[in-house]
């Protein structure tokens, strides 16, 4: 399970533990809020996984930390070809404990905007990390992703229905004892909650009455 302190990637550990005994998988790449990492390990703890690895890549940086780099419209937030260096851990990963499953919490709302979360990218990557390792092979190892037919909003409202502890994640690009309110992904988060018709718990206006 590739977990993040994301709202998708708590949800789909969640429903991963429906049939799978999991183990957590946290990259810590070069411009990732601390805020976010302690979140993932929060997370991890909550929901209980067998293991919970973190995996340094400090030489692996956003678009925004890469000067003079035309990424084709791509957000700032973009690391090249993450998915494929994120994946081949976790494949390492699934062959050194013989897991039969890679998780990922993708949702609808990211395949237009990145290529490497398209469903030829991860078919195309099943199949190279089947040949390429036996055990996987015999494993039969599969490339889920349980939020992938889903919009962002309706991650939300599933988290909320099945008891994903909202309290716990984390979307802000900034380190932080709170969200900022104010970057990409607390903007991302509030809208989701918004059309969800759900309250977040992290919410700084929660309760008042406007
Ligand atoms: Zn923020």
């Amino acid at each position: 399970m590739l977990l993040s302190g994301g709202i998708d990637s708590a949800t789909a550990l969640l429903l991963a533990k429906e049939t799978y005994s999991a183990r957590a998988l946290t990259f810590e790449y070069r411009g990732i809020a601390d805020s976010e990492i302690q979140s993932a390990r929060e997370m991890a703890a909550k929901i209980g996984v067998i293991e919970h690895r973190f995996v340094r890549l400090p030489d692996l940086r956003e678009a925004a930390d890469i000067p003079g780099i035309n990424f084709g419209g791509l957000p700032p937030t973009y690391i090249p070809l993450r998915n494929s260096v994120f994946y081949s851990f976790a494949a390492s990963y699934a062959e050194e404990t013989k897991a039969s499953a890679l998780v990922g919490g993708h949702n609808r709302d990211d395949t237009p905007v990145f290529a490497d979360v398209s469903p030829t990218f991860f078919a195309n990557l099943e199949k190279a990390f089947r040949a390429g390792s036996p055990i996987l092979r015999s494993r039969r190892l599969r490339i889920l992703r349980p939020l992938g037919r889903m919009r962002k909003h309706q991650v939300v409202r599933l988290a909320s229905s099945i008891g994903v502890p909202l309290r716990l994640t984390w979307s802000c690009h900034r380190s932080g004892r709170e969200h900022c309110w104010e970057c990409t992904g607390c903007l991302a988060r509030s809208a989701s909650f918004r059309k969800a018709g759900v309250e977040d718990p992290l919410a700084p206006d929660l309760g008042k009455v406007t």
